[in-house]
């Protein structure tokens, strides 16, 4: 996976998005170069190897993600970490939410993209507060690059911190960023067999989103079937059907984010 995938090799900028007309100059915060990843020039690896690299690197990885969690605890934080192939709605729900829930308790959102701040100025305007990153050739947030980010959005005490994953339905689900719980979208156009063919991240989540329910009726999404197969997977998959565009079960995944705080 993430050894040879070329996820390692990146180039991370992670920047925080000011709303519009407030935004300063672009200047890269942090940029990084691992080198725990295989060249392709290089020796080629035995299997084993790969093997230990990957092994290391989820190690430390769920060490980082240890901290964060223990940190947001300290800051009584609720993180969520929404994950889901590239187009599923994430970011539309995000603003959809956000906008909900103004006022009840401070917010803050983490967006992770390969490349572009397009998704942090449309959380930005809606006046919340966000931090882009942006992974380069890396398919996945992890947790040393949520601990950096969480601490340009400080204060963070008593946030709600919404966190978008790079779109994937491989890679992140293998990598804790100290999320409370971890939110999977699925949208009707996409198809239902996903679980079958990505139990990884369907068997990781918390949360079943099956999202664009106003599209039901044009395409050949069977809810039941896509149900079904999840909760094979992940007998304790909790799943919600909602539209963000339409407003269709918005109430009941807003309530479901309250009942996390309690
Ligand atoms: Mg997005």
């Amino acid at each position: 996976m993430c050894t040879d995938c070329g996820c390692s090799a990146t180039t991370l900028q992670i920047e925080r998005i000011d709303p519009p007309g407030t935004r300063a100059p672009i200047t890269p915060l942090l940029k990084t170069h691992h080198h725990a990843h295989v060249h392709a020039d290089d020796h080629t690896p035995a299997t084993g190897q790969i093997d230990q690299l990957e092994h290391a690197l989820l190690q430390r990885n769920d060490a980082e993600a240890d901290s964060n969690r223990r940190w947001f605890q300290r800051l009584n934080v609720l993180a969520l970490n929404l994950l889901s192939s590239p187009g599923a709605g994430k970011t539309t729900l995000l603003e959809k939410t956000l906008l909900a829930l103004q006022g009840e308790r401070p917010l803050a959102v983490i967006e992770g993209d390969q490349a572009t701040a397009r998704d942090a100025d449309r959380i930005a305007a809606t006046g919340v507060k966000v931090v882009q990153v942006n992974t380069g050739t890396g398919c996945h947030l992890d947790a040393s690059m949520i601990h950096r980010a969480a601490h340009q959005l400080e204060p963070l005490e008593d946030h709600l911190l919404l966190i978008e994953n790079v779109g994937n339905l491989v890679c992140p689900a293998l990598f804790d960023l100290g999320e409370h719980k971890k939110v999977v979208l699925l949208s009707v156009t996409e198809g239902d067999d996903k679980p079958l063919k990505y139990p990884h991240m369907f068997q990781a989540t918390d949360l079943l989103l099956i999202t664009k329910v106003d599209l039901l009726p044009y395409v050949d999404f069977d809810v039941e079937r896509c149900l079904a197969v999840a909760r094979q997977l992940n007998p304790q998959v909790e799943s919600l059907q909602l539209s963000a565009r339409s407003g269709a079960g918005m109430d009941a995944w807003l309530e479901w984010i309250r009942q996390q705080r309690r």
